[in-house]
């Protein structure tokens, strides 16, 4: 089985984690730049992480023979922080890079002004740069979250087909189906989707335009969770094809639509600026 996780959060993750994920069959991945955790407090955290998703951590990945991309973006909850808000400025020479697959993630936290600024800015940068949109969907109120980022989307100069819409559930699918959009589902150990629920989804809805994700990050996560999917669906009686479709070529498809998606590893490197993975000694 090949897996292409198209949302995890491995700067949070160990390498235990990177060699199991190989070992279940993960050999490529997005990790979109998001909320740490730790509020930050000047636009300067932000570059220092975005240049680690550039370049320490597919460095990393690579030593266990997973390629990795990044989706670069103010995130939604850290839009709301003034000090944080002038990242939006320095976007644009980030969204270049060649191993930045789409804006993200974007979308909306407590759907505040700050957050449509954020939001509508963003579409326009991912239509300005030729590049899709990860767009993730609020936890709480769920429906009525998706329905304002439908509309925000629909405002956008950037069409739908062009926009993956994540986290979503039971209570959002049909209306997400019905936007034309790629389909995103976060798989957790406890909350939001589990393994079962999704087999039920794929059944009811289909495989064209569905993603499954991990979402792991620093929070209680399996970065497993999309191999388990594609064992669920299989034990469920959904074909090799079907698991392909949803585990590779779907997210290939997607984020291919940056014209930036080389999958074929680059040879893991011994340093990175200088350094090892073996804490500088050689
Ligand atoms: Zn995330």
């Amino acid at each position: 089985m090949r897996i292409f996780d198209p949302h995890i959060h491995m700067t949070s993750r160990t390498t235990d984690d990177y060699q199991a994920m190989y070992d279940a069959g993960v050999r490529a991945l997005v990790e979109p730049s998001f909320w740490l955790g730790q509020p930050r407090t000047s636009p300067a955290s932000f570059f220092d992480y975005f240049d680690a998703l550039l370049g320490w951590e597919p460095f990393r990945a690579a030593q266990y023979g997973i390629a990795h991309h990044c989706t670069i973006a103010l995130n939604p909850k850290e839009a709301n922080d003034p000090r944080c808000a002038p990242v939006l400025d320095a976007l644009p020479r980030y969204l270049v890079k060649d191993s930045v697959v789409a804006v993200g993630e974007i979308g909306y936290d407590s759907m505040t002004p700050a957050e449509d600024t954020a939001l509508a800015a963003q579409l326009q940068l991912a239509a300005d740069h030729g590049l899709p949109a990860l767009v993730h969907t609020p936890h709480r109120d769920k429906l009525a979250g998706l329905r304002r980022t439908l509309d925000v989307v629909r405002e956008s100069h950037l069409p739908p087909e062009r926009v993956l819409l994540d986290h979503l559930n039971e209570t959002t699918v049909k209306e997400a189906t019905d936007s034309g959009a790629w389909l995103g589902f976060s798989i957790y150990p406890d909350t939001k989707m589990d393994e079962d629920r999704m087999v039920a989804i794929l059944k009811a809805y289909g495989t064209e335009r569905v993603l499954v994700n991990s979402a792991a990050d620093w929070g209680k996560s399996d970065p497993l969770k999309t191999r388990k999917v594609g064992d669920a669906m299989l034990a469920a009686g959904f074909s090799d094809d079907d698991v392909d479709q949803v585990l590779w070529r779907n997210p290939v498809a997607f984020y291919g639509l940056s014209g930036r998606l080389p999958l074929d590893l680059p040879t893991p490197g011994a340093l990175h600026e200088g350094n090892s993975i073996l804490r500088g000694g050689e």
